[in-house]
């Protein structure tokens, strides 16, 4: 039986050309990049030649680059980092854990938190944020593309709102990476978060931007790597194959790579959608163009994730960091979805090397698997509301 994976926005496998470009670093050139003699200088080379093309794919200097080990850390250290007790800070409901949790933890110190809650369309409402500022706001931290519904928010309309305001802005780009061309001087970030395995990188790794004079207060502590902002011995292999992987990334989004996804995501969205009792959520706003969330009306979201492993096909119901939790997604909900269709809600998301045979596989074992459930369904069969 084929397998087909389309579940990248949980994470994505290593290109090869990544993994060549990572092979020498493992034992060939293994130097502690701090090192003075030859061995630590080709470490420290092939660190500095990543933050160059990192530097590029954010359109930054190098030296506003912190390599740390990924998203989850880049989040934390933007809200850690930044906001102290008496401060007001500024999200949405729709952030991944990474930021919500963190909001959490700050809010015990202290900091007082405004969640936005988006529009039912998926998108964050410019004016909301400006409705909510304080004049003790320090921070604003907004995500860039949703991991579970790919909708794309208005950072740059955002990040105005920001300076104008004299806030700080951190974006989470970790889903946008590849997707959606990045430049910080036009999003008119402080703070911006990309993680190398969300684009065919490493797991583990991942780099923070951090503009000059953002007075960020580091969350690790040790030796003077990374200008004294992220102490630990740098994962070398990690930061070569993070840096292939955002040169990769940033082909895709000139060489028609992201035309070719979004056609044949609207192509599964489109041969899925003939069935009855289906729909996209967030379909109508700018989306990533490798994902779609549909719900499938009397269906429980999980069972037919499991179906379709069973028939070869890797999707994912909710965020993958909350799987084996039975709770509707929290993004889904904040949209105004009710519980049971945030439960009947699927999310697939293309891998940048999906293929016409890929989405040919889906569209055969999507009806038959959902026309099972359906039967068997006891909402079907009209015995539960
Ligand atoms: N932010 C978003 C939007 C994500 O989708 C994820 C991962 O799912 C993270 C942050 C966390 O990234 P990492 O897995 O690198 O810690």
């Amino acid at each position: 039986m084929p397998r087909v994976y389309m579940d990248a926005n949980a994470t994505t496998p290593l290109l090869p050309e990544v993994l060549e470009a990572m092979r020498p670093y493992w034992m060939e050139h293994f130097g502690n990049a701090s090192s003075i003699h030859l061995d630590g200088q080709k470490a420290h080379k092939a660190v500095d030649h990543a933050r160059e093309t990192l530097a590029r794919l954010f359109n930054c200097r190098a030296a506003e680059v912190v390599f740390n080990s990924g998203g989850t850390e880049g989040d934390n250290t933007a809200i850690f980092g930044m906001l102290r007790p008496g401060d007001h800070f500024i999200t949405t409901s729709i952030e991944h854990s990474a930021v919500l949790r963190a909001a959490e933890r700050v809010a015990e110190r202290g900091v007082e938190t405004t969640f936005i809650a988006p529009l039912p369309s998926g998108l964050i409402d410019p004016e909301e944020i400006k409705r909510a500022l304080r004049p003790e706001t320090r921070l604003i931290s907004v995500m860039l593309a949703n991991n579970e519904t790919g909708v794309i928010q208005p950072v740059e309309e955002i990040g105005r709102i920001a300076a104008e305001a004299g806030a700080f802005f951190h974006i989470d780009a970790v889903q946008g990476a590849g997707k959606v061309k990045f430049d910080v001087q036009r999003f008119g970030c402080h703070l911006l978060t990309i993680s190398a395995h969300k684009m065919h990188g490493p797991k583990g790794v991942g780099a923070l931007y951090v503009r000059r004079g953002t007075p960020l207060e580091a969350q690790v502590v040790g030796g003077s790597h990374e200008r004294r902002r992220r102490a630990g011995t740098e994962n070398v292999p990690g930061i070569v194959g993070l840096a292939k992987a955002a040169e990769l990334a940033m082909q895709s989004l000139e060489d028609g790579t992201q035309e070719r996804v979004a056609a044949l995501r609207d192509r599964l969205e489109a041969g899925i959608l003939a069935l009855p009792g289906t729909g996209v959520n967030g379909g109508s706003v700018p989306r990533a163009a490798n994902t779609t969330n549909i719900w499938f009306d009397q269906v429980e979201g999980e069972a037919l994730v499991i179906a379709l492993d069973l028939k070869g096909v890797a999707v994912s119901g909710g965020s993958a960091c909350h799987s084996g939790s039975t709770e509707p997604s929290h993004v889904l909900l904040a949209m105004g979805l009710n519980k049971n269709r945030a439960r009947a809600s699927l999310r697939f998301s293309l891998l940048k090397t999906a293929t016409e045979t890929d989405v040919d596989h889906v569209l055969r074992v999507v009806p038959e698997a959902v026309g099972h459930l359906r039967a068997l369904s006891p909402v079907a069969a009209g015995t539960a509301g």
